[in-house]
């Protein structure tokens, strides 16, 4: 297996590429990440918003593949954070529904209590449930006020990233602090006409690849981890099929320079 992987702060290791299943329900996230499995992903990104944990782990139990093989994220959602008990509840039904331990666990987005949270979820590390955890959503400056009282560092942040979006400056602070960047909508949830970029298609074009995998390649070069979605088997099997070529220099820098900071969401 090809796949490369990133050592994190508190030292363990995570495949740079997986699958997110953001807007799937039960049976469709089932059914993808069923496929993304075969096909050779082991990080899988879901959430307790996006509401298919249990089926998220019940497409790895049924893969057969060791459970140790695979890197599995999940989130808080700040609205299961108004109290200590309903963090706490939350926390434990995300273990429940994926199986008594977490590879992962991010913060989904800065809220009034993440400070509680963070401390929290600290202690679940310290009782072994928990391998890591992060944030997501966090600004520069959100980040420091969570390494302020962390006394576990956060590996990683998820953040929208992409190349009409590409965050080079606050890339630079995260990585400064130690903290991994994570692209969510890496090929821009298919809106905003990325895919059909001109300067991607042509280097695509001479690549023999996708756009979907120059993005991808992209992201890897930068040494960001990403987690492209889709139900189309043979978009998964595009997405993972990346590990054959690479970008020159100038090509990397013709993608930067179609930053717009076009978000869908300020942080
Ligand atoms: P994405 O950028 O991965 O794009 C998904 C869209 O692109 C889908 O419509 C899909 O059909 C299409 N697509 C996928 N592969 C393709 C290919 N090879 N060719 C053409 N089209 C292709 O969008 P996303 O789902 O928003 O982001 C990925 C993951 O990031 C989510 O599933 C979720 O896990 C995570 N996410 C996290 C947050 C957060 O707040 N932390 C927010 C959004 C998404």
């Amino acid at each position: 297996n090809d796949m490369p992987y990133l050592t994190l702060s508190d030292g363990s290791r995570i495949p740079q590429l997986g699958c997110g299943v953001w807007e799937l329900n039960g049976q469709e996230a089932y059914k993808s990440v069923t496929e993304s499995i075969k096909l050779g992903y082991r990080l899988i990104d879901t959430a307790q918003y996006y509401r298919n944990e249990s089926e998220t782990y019940q497409a790895v139990l049924d893969s057969g593949i060791p459970r140790e093989e695979f890197y599995i994220t999940t989130k808080l959602n700040p609205s299961n954070g108004s109290s200590e008990k309903n963090i706490r509840d939350s926390l434990d039904r995300s273990l429940k529904n994926l199986g008594g331990k977490i590879d992962l666990v991010l913060i989904h987005w800065p809220f009034s209590n993440d400070e509680m949270a963070w401390r929290i979820m600290e202690e679940y590390v310290q009782e072994g449930k928990f391998k890591s955890i992060g944030l997501s959503n966090y600004s520069p400056e959100a980040l420091r006020r969570i390494l302020k009282i962390a006394k576990i560092k956060p590996v990683l942040n998820q953040v929208e990233l992409h190349p009409y979006n590409s965050k080079y400056p606050t890339v630079a602070e995260y990585e400064k602090e130690g903290v991994k960047v994570e692209a969510w909508s890496p090929l821009g949830a298919g809106r905003q006409g990325l895919l059909r970029d001109p300067v991607i298609a042509d280097i695509a074009k001479a690549h023999g690849k996708s756009s979907a995998q120059v993005i991808l390649r992209w992201d890897l070069q930068r040494g960001i981890i990403t987690i492209p979605r889709s139900k189309n088997p043979a978009h998964i099997k595009e997405n993972i099929s990346i590990m054959d070529f690479q970008l020159n220099d100038e090509e990397m820098k013709q993608i930067d320079a179609l930053n717009r900071d076009d978000a869908l969401w300020d942080i």
